[in-house]
């Protein structure tokens, strides 16, 4: 079973795709890996649905990602008296450090970070970004403001701070649980929400330590500000519109995915855009004009994978939207103009061997116009390195990690297989023409380029490229 895509689809399980039969469904439409958001799963449905997905990836014969989103250091308000409070635009109201309120005149909010670190002129958003308040003046324990945009607020709202760095971890104990817990789990990827800075990252990557791969959540201004060193130290990042659309102008979203796409490309680390891409279909089995030529930006940007969030975990079509999303990203891809768009945007190779090899092995491809291209991956650094130049012709990543290969997944234009280490330069060569060949990716007589690191088996170490002929012969082997 082959996909003719490069782009990946991410889709959320929720309760409207909890079961056997749902996840199923949408990995048959097309879903590459599925993403659990701890903001809304108990830990026994997180180990339930990680069975099933687990069942369905035996049934299918495909590895398949699955990626645990912690929630972070999410702010909300306080329990209101009376539940709400209409807010005036143009009126001041007061803010309480407390996690309840008998005045209705004052709103709590039950973090002490937040008086900390707001200073007069800072902007606190209520609701998604529903109700904007401007600070006047601030104490450990008050603090008031004037209310720019009214609007009607209820208990425990979310709160955004976008223009204030708030001295908390990274983690929250909620977050540390769910991690743990996670972890005890066969799961691979591993996202932190509202990444502030570069050592939030560094915290959650020692905490992982290797179990999983780390990805960043850009919703933060901040985290825009540090893009390339929380790059360095991630292993791949989301551009999650919804909150940094909340937080920054929404004008300014769509410059800053083209920038974080872009960045996350020259770092050969994967970028997964995310939010509202087919919202309408929450509720529609058809999205909106608008909506399809937003997944087809994505695509077209070289995004390695497009994310659905409510559509498939609490819409009423969820199988549509992934089925609406792998239309899109096959025709953008099968278009005129993909091909040398994605070339005009190719990033210089590093002064490296493997982005020297890999750099030749995207143009020896292309010159002899080979069926695929075959990395031999221990670390998932010849796969990602192989993905990073955008070839034309498909990429199989072989790993003899079974979770490498799942890892591999959310990787644009990587086809993942777990088959167990060459034994020597020959056998490297037989056995990508055979499993190109068995997963209809080449014919007989047709040509792969080959890579590998030798020593085999060495992380890192890329050093050949080697172009096979699919004969009778290496299928055979
Ligand atoms: P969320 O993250 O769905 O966990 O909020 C994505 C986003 O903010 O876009
Ligand atoms: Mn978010």
């Amino acid at each position: 079973m082959r996909r003719n895509r490069k782009t990946k689809i991410l889709a959320t399980l929720g309760p409207a795709s909890n079961t056997h039969e749902h996840i199923r469904t949408l990995f048959m439409a097309g879903a590459d890996m599925f993403r659990i958001n701890m903001s809304h799963t108990p830990h026994e449905t997180l180990a339930r649905l990680v069975g099933v997905v687990r069942r369905v990836e035996t049934e299918v014969g495909r590895p398949i990602g699955i990626l645990v989103d912690l929630q972070g250091p999410k702010l909300r308000l306080g329990k209101l008296p009376g539940g709400e409070r209409m807010l005036e635009t143009g009126g001041r109201i007061a803010l309480v450090r407390s996690e309840t309120s008998d005045d209705p005149d004052i709103l709590p909010i039950p973090h002490a970070e937040i008086f900390a670190a707001l200073k007069p002129g800072a902007f606190i958003l209520i609701d998604d970004g529903k109700v904007r308040l401007k600070i006047d003046e601030i104490s450990a324990q008050n603090m008031s403001a004037t209310i720019v945009q009214g609007g009607m607020v209820k208990n425990h709202k979310g709160v955004n701070l976008p223009d204030t760095l708030l001295p908390i971890p990274a983690l929250t104990a909620k977050d540390r649980s769910d991690l743990d817990y996670a972890l005890s789990l066969d799961i691979d990827w591993i996202a932190l929400s509202f990444v502030q800075r570069p050592d939030d990252v560094a915290e959650l990557r020692k905490a992982v330590a290797g179990r999983a791969g780390v990805l960043a959540k850009i919703e933060k201004p901040s985290a825009l500000l540090c893009l390339d060193e929380i790059l360095e130290l991630a292993d791949a990042v989301m551009v999650a519109r919804g909150d940094l659309g909340v937080e920054l102008p929404l004008e300014d979203v769509p410059g800053w995915q083209k920038q974080i796409t872009r960045a996350a490309r020259r770092a050969g680390k994967p970028v997964v855009v995310a939010t509202q891409m087919l919202e309408s279909m929450i509720t529609n089995p058809v999205p909106t004009r608008a909506e399809v030529s937003d997944v087809a930006t994505a695509v077209f940007e070289g995004s390695d994978a497009v994310m659905l969030s409510a559509e498939t975990a609490s819409g009423a079509f969820p199988a549509e939207a992934v089925s609406v999303m792998d239309r899109i990203a096959k025709s953008v891809e099968r278009g005129p103009l993909y091909r040398p768009i994605i070339e005009a945007q190719r990033m210089p190779p590093e002064p490296t061997m493997p982005d020297a090899i890999l750099f030749a092995v995207h143009d020896v491809s292309n010159t002899i116009n080979a069926s695929a291209i075959v990395c031999w991956t221990k670390s998932g650094s010849t796969g990602l390195r192989g993905a990073r130049e955008r070839p034309q012709a498909p990429i199989l990543a072989l790993t003899p990690i079974r979770a490498m290969a799942r890892r591999l997944t959310i990787v644009w234009g990587l086809h993942c297989v777990e088959t167990e280490d060459a034994h020597d330069v020959d056998d490297v060569a037989d056995r990508a023409c055979r499993i190109a060949y068995q997963h209809e990716f080449a014919k007989l007589g047709d040509r792969v380029v080959v890579t590998a690191g030798l020593p085999l088996g060495t992380p890192g170490a890329t050093n050949l490229l080697r172009v096979a002929i699919v004969t009778r012969k290496a299928i055979q082997s």
